[in-house]
């Protein structure tokens, strides 16, 4: 009796060891006054797939990116500021499928496409097809608050990200040879059935935040290249207000990503706002009800992947119907989340 109770003390004490040394808090879904969480793209990610250099890289970027909202939030910065900064930190690194790390079209262009919206206000501003802009999310929320639009597309946006002083480069800056290689896999699969099977795979590491500032005012955005191999000037959810954003003051904020064909049918963001505005649920209600419910239940049933979400209070999900997300949470008290597969 006597070694069975020292057995368990000692793996209790393990236990607890691990834990601070990781610093991650057992439930990251926690009530607090200002928040922030982030997503990295949802998809096959899996531990045995991935090295530990590169799950390092991802980990430290992934933190990187948060920390810089969390002290503009924590500075009593506004929820807008804090999702726009965040993602420029993903959108300059390569390893996301957004800005500098996008994925190519058919062509061998990379086209991005990015959303922001304003939960206090409702207003929103997103941009399509673009490829001479270095941060899309900031040409995005640029066309909120200085256009009089909410979409604007290809070089129609690009005309305006230069007439708004924002930072233009030469499409080659966009070339990363894990894109370009990823591009000729799928034109050699596409050749096959597998390919027909495994389209969802195609993309992958779209990047979103969402906050809740002191003031209580929410915000979301995303930003994305889309799809590996997309033709003829193909857009998915992530510009589009309502299915790859939405924030508003009375419910939540949301960023997704995943099949964006399936989540522009599903409204994916504002569904989940409209269930807590409507029916009372909860955000974590919710956020399960359409990711793993609503989504596989539209056409074909092959809607993937995920969303990351604040409510009005605080309170931060991560939903996900793929084998992993990248993703992080930071909480008023500083304390960090960082996750990458389903356990
Ligand atoms: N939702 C994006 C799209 O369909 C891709 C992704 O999130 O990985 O363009």
């Amino acid at each position: 009796m006597k070694t069975i109770f020292r057995l368990l003390l000692v793996v209790l004490i393990l236990t607890s060891c691990k834990k601070k040394a990781e610093q991650i808090p057992e439930n990251p879904v926690q009530k607090a006054g200002f928040s922030i969480v982030i997503h990295g793209g949802a998809g096959t990610i899996l531990r045995e797939n991935m090295s530990p250099e590169n799950k390092a890289l991802y980990k430290s970027k992934l933190e990187e990116a948060i920390r810089v909202g969390y002290h503009i939030l924590k500075n009593g910065g506004t929820s807008l500021d804090a999702v726009e900064k965040t993602i420029n930190i993903l959108e300059d690194s390569p390893l996301f499928n957004a800005g500098k790390g996008a994925v190519f079209t058919n062509e061998g262009t990379n086209e991005h496409d990015a959303s922001i919206m304003d939960g206090k206000t409702l207003n929103a501003g997103a941009s399509a097809g673009t490829k001479t802009v270095k941060n899309p999310i900031s040409l995005a929320r640029a066309i909120m608050e200085h256009s009089p639009h909410v979409m604007l597309s290809r070089s129609g946006a690009e005309q305006f990200a230069e007439e708004q002083g924002l930072e233009i480069v030469d499409p080659k800056y966009f070339y990363t040879e894990k894109s370009f290689n990823a591009l000729q896999r799928v034109k050699n699969a596409q050749k096959t059935a597998f390919y027909n099977q495994n389209i969802n795979d195609n993309k992958f590491g779209t990047v979103g935040c969402a906050a809740l500032d002191k003031q209580g005012n929410l915000a979301a955005g995303t930003s994305t290249g889309g799809m590996t191999n997309k033709r003829w000037g193909r857009i998915g959810d992530s510009p589009i207000i309502g299915a790859g954003t939405y924030a508003n003051n009375k419910t939540c904020a949301v960023s997704s990503t995943g099949w964006g064909e399936y989540f522009i049918r599903g409204m994916v963001a504002h569904d989940i706002s409209s269930l807590m505005e409507y029916k009372n649920m909860s955000l974590e209600e919710a956020a399960k009800e359409v990711i793993h419910k609503k989504l596989p239940s539209i056409g074909d049933g092959r809607g993937d992947g995920g969303i990351i979400a604040i409510d009005k209070n605080g309170n931060m999900v991560m939903e996900f119907n793929t084998s992993g997300m990248f993703r992080a949470t930071m909480n008023a008290h500083g304390e960090l989340f960082i996750g990458m597969f389903k356990d």
